[in-house]
């Protein structure tokens, strides 16, 4: 089991109910959409499934982990080692080479420089960049980096990976690709849940998840 939620609800100041009774089992190996329209929740389910932000109401176990009963410390830990992020504006620093913004997803781990610099490499062979490791973002497409964001997501073999509208700042047939290359790792393992407001996208995995006004109002099942 990668991620149970049971029951979780997210209300925020002033009263916003944002999530409300959101139960979810996300098991190894899932590729999955969470899908909804905007104000539906998403990011609000994303920042509590990636330990950036704490239910309400009820557990949310991340691997293995209840993150309620988690110190600020340790949930960085969890964040660090566990999840692998993926943005739709790719998130990457300009200053620093391919290899070196992947090595980041290695930063809190205690692998030392030079094997960071190797596993590196190797993640941007996986996502087919291994001829642009010396580049900077800058030089690269829109689908390039998010590729060099994707290696960077997955260099650490985290439990889940969340990327939230991976796709959305790409051209159809950049993001195509892009989500080909989701399906790939996940056929090599990676459990991956996919944010997006795109039916799409949606459709064309697994299992979707559909959020509406804080509720899941359908579940097509474990997609794997
Ligand atoms: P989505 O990502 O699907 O667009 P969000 O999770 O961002 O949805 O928002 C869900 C609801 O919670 C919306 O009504 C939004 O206005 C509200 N909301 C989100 N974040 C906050 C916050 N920090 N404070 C108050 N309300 C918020
Ligand atoms: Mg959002």
């Amino acid at each position: 089991m990668v991620l149970e939620l049971r029951g979780v609800g997210k209300r925020f100041p002033g009263g916003v109910t944002a999530l409300d009774s959101v139960s979810l089992r996300v098991e190894r190996g899932e590729l999955l959409a969470i899908v909804g329209p905007s104000g539906s929740g998403k990011s609000t389910l994303l920042n509590i499934i990636g330990t950036l932000d704490l239910p309400s109401a009820g557990p949310a176990e991340v691997d293995g982990h209840d993150v309620r009963e988690l110190s600020d410390r340790a949930l960085s830990a969890l964040r660090g080692s566990r999840i692998g992020f993926v943005f739709q504006q790719f998130h990457l620093s300009d200053g620093l080479t391919a290899v070196e913004n992947v090595a980041e997803g290695l930063r809190y781990t205690g692998v030392r420089r030079g094997a960071r610099t190797r596993l590196a490499e190797a993640a941007l062979e996986r996502v087919g960049l291994g001829h642009r490791g010396g580049h900077r973002p800058h030089e690269l497409s829109g689908g390039e980096r998010q590729r060099v964001a994707i290696a960077r997501a997955v260099v650490n073999r985290p439990a889940l990976v969340l990327a939230d509208e991976p796709t959305g700042a790409l051209d159809t047939a950049t993001g195509r690709s892009v989500l080909e290359l989701l399906f790939e790792l996940n056929r090599q393992g990676t459990t991956i849940a996919v944010i997006t407001h795109d039916r799409d996208i949606a459709a064309a995995l697994p299992r979707r998840v559909e959020l509406r006004d804080g509720r899941v109002v359908a579940d097509s099942g474990v997609g794997r």
